[in-house]
């Protein structure tokens, strides 16, 4: 089997939001009576971006949050749902590629799982820079086809008049590398597969599931839920597929978990 040969988990800091957004989880999120008064649980939303090195070539996969996030979301108004307030001036995305020594031009493809502006929030720095931008054509197709400027947290801002290469169904992309169709979060969310020769296969599930705490069995949906039957059946095929390749599952927005990684600059995966 074809592997990829490394793998840098990139933190990029976090939003901070209500875990209800996250999590619809009664007792955790939403409150019983005897707890009707207790404040609500504000979360460190971590946002992650990841470099993999393949013998096809390098690709980043999602590019998180932008620097200039407060008038840049400020259309949406989730700017004040979502501040991304907890990151320092060395975790931004292009912070943590320097760190690697990796410039725009170092890379051959910028995927992203979705067009959400906390995972497209800086793939126009990479456009006409050198790598191909690629997304899922049910996503492009989606975030393309609405009127107006944004529909939730898609932002036009962040992606209109780049040229997006596509890809469709669940595929082998480079070596080691696969793309798994996980749509319910967004129409093309994608979850990514990484088979690597020493730590065996990783599965990044995107915010296909966000969290631990979501991932179940059985699973808790999410405040933002494009389909929620869809959303259901792709928690299930992550699952399947986490369980036959026997994967270390890292969630999309999960703080505990990606605290816990080895991560970039400092560690990676091989
Ligand atoms: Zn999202």
């Amino acid at each position: 089997m074809a592997t990829a040969t490394k793998l840098h988990v990139l933190d990029c800091g976090a939003m901070s939001c209500d875990l209800t957004w996250l999590l619809l989880k009664p007792g955790r999120s939403i409150r019983p009576r005897a707890q009707k008064d207790k404040p609500v649980e504000w979360y460190p939303c971590t946002t992650h971006a990841v470099v993999v090195e393949t013998p096809g070539g390098r690709m980043l996969w999602d590019t998180s949050c932008p620097r200039d996030w407060e008038t840049r979301w400020e259309p949406t108004g989730l700017q004040e749902f979502f501040p991304y307030d907890q990151v320092s001036e060395n975790e931004y995305l292009d912070a943590r590629l320097s760190q690697l020594g990796i410039g725009a031009g170092d890379l051959d493809y910028v995927v992203l799982s979705h067009l959400h502006f906390d995972h497209a929030g800086n793939v126009r720095t990479f456009a006409g820079a050198g790598p191909r931008l690629v997304v899922n054509d049910k996503e492009k197709e989606w975030a393309f086809g609405y009127e107006g400027a944004f529909n939730g947290a898609h932002l036009k801002a962040d992606y209109e008049g780049i040229e997006f290469e596509t890809v469709s169904g669940d595929v082998e992309f480079l070596p080691g590398v696969s793309f798994i169709e996980a749509p319910g979060h967004t129409p093309g969310t994608m979850a990514m597969k990484v088979d690597l020769p020493e730590t065996g296969a990783m599965i990044f599930t995107s915010d296909a599931v966000y969290m631990g705490d979501a991932y179940g069995p059985p699973a808790t949906p999410a405040a933002i839920v494009n389909d929620l039957s869809a959303w259901y059946a792709s928690v299930e095929k992550i699952r399947r597929l986490a369980e036959q390749s026997d994967a270390t599952v890292v969630f999309g927005h999960d703080a505990e978990q990606l605290r816990s990684l080895r991560r970039a600059p400092d560690g990676y995966y091989a």
